[in-house]
């Protein structure tokens, strides 16, 4: 899988499902790793303390 640098790396994560950008491992950054974000079409909402998040990164 390592085939030198990868500046996309970040995207290693991700993965395509259909066309949608699906959105693997996302931690909440308030209660940290270990708590993953719910995905929802375009945003990101934590059910624990109520985060949520619909910054893209693209
Ligand atoms: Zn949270």
């Amino acid at each position: 899988m390592s085939d030198g640098p990868n500046p996309r790396s970040k995207w290693s994560k991700y993965s395509i499902d259909g066309d949608s950008l699906v959105r693997k491992g996302e931690f909440c950054p308030v209660c940290g790793p270990g708590v993953f974000l719910g995905i929802h079409n375009d945003r990101k909402v934590c059910g624990k303390c109520g985060y949520n998040s619909n910054d893209e990164e693209e």
